[in-house]
């Protein structure tokens, strides 16, 4: 593509969006409030074309579509990043510097097109995400048994298991979940009506051989 902006690729498609009509259900969780306010207006968008029936990640024939919710940052670096620059946020949550960490700025949803291999990654991290929750659980259970029980042996290296233990499961059971989920890569929001997104070869070719998938004219683009 020729529309190159900072952090674009020369091999990403342009996918056309528009304002959601409704409010997004069950955003509540995304548009998390911090200390600082944002530098630009809010905005729930979504997908406004048809996509082909090829994952974008693998060039694949899709056999299926899946709904892939994704959240923008008014982070330093752009009002509409991709990332939350996380790492930085970190830092400067340790320095209990809150109101520093970057909000969500824009949320896009559109239904994408998986293949195969999409659906049979996610379900294998479904699969280690419940199978941890599982050994929580049992963890938790063995506790109260053992302490019942009395038997102070057990019961040191099963609380330990419980605490730290089943906190960073929490945290692994999070990022597994995470995981699981479809996902795009988009880049930051330059324009409302547009976004760029990595994708493979044979879902760029399908974009541009065929005229409903085409985006738009050079001189429709502006900067924001
Ligand atoms: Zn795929």
């Amino acid at each position: 593509m020729v529309y190159q902006r900072p952090w674009t690729h020369e091999s990403d498609v342009t996918i056309r969006l528009r304002r959601c009509r409704d409010p997004l259900p069950n955003t509540g969780s995304l548009w998390m409030k911090t200390g600082r306010s944002l530098r630009v207006e809010p905005l729930e968008l979504e997908v406004a074309q048809p996509l082909p029936d090829v994952c974008p990640r693998h060039g694949r024939p899709a056999v299926s579509r899946s709904e892939v919710r994704a959240c923008f940052y008014d982070t330093d670096l752009h009002p509409r990043f991709h990332h939350s620059a996380l790492a930085r946020d970190l830092v400067k949550l340790v320095w209990l510097k809150q109101e520093a960490t970057a909000p969500v700025s824009t949320i896009i949803v559109g239904e994408w097109p998986v293949c195969d291999r999409c659906v049979r990654t996610a379900r294998r991290y479904r699969w280690l995400a419940r199978s941890l929750m599982l050994l929580m659980a049992a963890n938790l259970v063995a506790v109260v048994i053992v302490s019942v029980a009395n038997i102070e042996s057990l019961l040191a290296p099963l609380v330990l298991a419980l605490f730290p233990g089943s906190l960073l499961g929490l945290v692994v059971f999070f990022f597994l979940i995470g995981k699981s989920a479809q996902r795009v890569t988009y880049r930051p929001i330059y324009d409302e009506r547009f976004a760029f997104v990595r994708a493979h070869a044979r879902f760029r070719a399908a974009i541009e051989q065929h005229p409903r998938y085409r985006p738009p004219l050079d001189g429709e683009l502006d900067t924001q």
